[in-house]
């Protein structure tokens, strides 16, 4: 059953289009994660659902009913933000009573419910101190309960995690996900952070522009990007791009030409509408990119600069006159993800590989034109 749907939702600042025909149902129980630049709208369309913005045209269910016009109070969703807004003169008991108390509910209830959601966030300890006696996962976690003891229909989080430290992230990370298994209520999370939305989402939904680019499982998304802005967006380090032309088109199979490697013929193509001597541009993720190994195709690189992580290298090389886009260093840069510990200097050339089968192809206007990929964890 859908808990939440968005049916051509559209939102105009005074000068600004900010959502546009924003499509999109989610399931009860999904916990749906919103990811996209900055300025890409992902507040503005949490902040519709929640009520906290008006939208200039469209239509919002929340579990069946039209909520469009309703006041925030009258939704059945509970936000939780950035900046946990906590009442600074108020106990957490009292925090996370807050919302019961002004629906003038009975003190027995509101006291179950606080108890209740204090154990399932593990703050029992906590209930009589002030918000500024606590840690910062600790006040994260108030506002968490502040949500849980009106018993939402939907959770909504604008980016709850972001002002903790990287222990603490991972851990409320983990805990976030136990709850949303433990309560099963729909949950949509916005986020920079892509470790969140692919750990977290049961789908993720890529805004740009004000847009939905492509909505997906993290591993669909990942594996399969409808088009060259989600295959950049998603995966850190990004996907490398090579600039290339069309040379012959033939039925589903395309030869490209990419300064610095030898002819590709690529099969399965979508060769509609394109034509010999467009611009095409080849992905490929760091990860399948290979140094120092036999493979179909490849290319030599100056190395630049190296990452050691421990669990992995990263290398940044130089591969004129391969000419690269969009790199993560902004400079015409290869960049290959090796498993463990590999011993690579600055400066010394390296010859980096590559199989076909792990190339994408994207078309003069971004579009993915090379077959799906089967799933894999990688
Ligand atoms: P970030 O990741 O930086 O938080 P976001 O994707 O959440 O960004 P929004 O806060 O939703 O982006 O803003 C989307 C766009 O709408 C931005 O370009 C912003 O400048 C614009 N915007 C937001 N609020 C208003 C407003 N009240 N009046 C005019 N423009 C606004």
């Amino acid at each position: 059953m859908s808990s939440v749907i968005l049916e051509n939702i559209e939102k105009h600042y005074t000068g600004f289009h900010a959502l546009k025909g924003i499509n999109l149902s989610i399931d009860k129980g999904e916990f749906i994660v919103m990811v996209g630049p900055s300025g890409c709208g992902k507040s503005t369309l949490l902040k519709t659902i929640a009520g906290l913005e008006t939208v200039t045209s469209g239509k919002l269910m929340i579990s069946g009913r039209d909520v469009t016009g309703e006041e925030p109070g009258n939704r059945g969703i509970a936000m939780v933000f950035q900046s946990y807004a906590l009442y600074p003169h108020m106990t957490v008991a009292e925090n996370m009573g807050f919302g019961l108390r002004m629906a003038k509910r009975p003190k027995t209830e509101i006291d179950t419910a606080v108890r209740r959601a204090a154990e399932i966030l593990r703050i029992t300890e906590q209930l009589d101190k002030l918000p500024k006696q606590l840690s910062g996962g600790q006040r994260q976690r108030v506002a968490i309960g502040r949500a849980i003891t009106r018993s939402p229909e939907v959770f909504l989080f604008d980016e709850p995690l972001s002002n903790l430290d990287a222990a603490l992230r991972t851990q409320m990370r983990v805990e976030l996900s136990t709850l949303h298994a433990r309560l099963g209520s729909t949950m949509i999370y916005v986020t920079h952070d892509q470790v969140e939305a692919m750990t977290m989402a049961t789908r993720i939904v890529v805004l740009n522009k004000g847009r939905i680019e492509q909505v997906g499982s993290p591993l669909e998304l990942y594996t399969n990007p409808k088009n060259i802005f989600v295959a950049g967006f998603l995966g850190a380090p990004r996907m490398n791009f090579f600039q290339g032309k069309i040379t012959a088109t033939l039925a589903d199979t395309v030869t490209l030409s990419v300064d610095g490697l030898p002819q590709l013929t690529l099969d399965g193509v979508i060769t509609d509408g394109l034509e010999v001597g467009d611009v095409a541009t080849l992905g490929i993720r760091p990860e399948r990119l290979v140094h120092n190994q036999v493979s179909s195709i490849s290319f030599d690189a100056r190395v630049r600069l190296v990452e050691h992580l421990g669990r992995e290298t990263v290398l940044y090389a130089d591969a004129t006159p391969l000419k690269t886009t969009g790199s993560d260093t902004g400079t015409q840069n290869v960049t290959v993800q090796m498993a463990g510990i590999e011993p690579l200097r600055t400066d010394e050339t390296v010859r980096i590989g590559f199989a076909l089968a792990d190339t994408y192809l994207f078309g003069p206007d971004g579009r993915t034109l090379t077959p799906p990929k089967p799933l894999k964890a990688n």
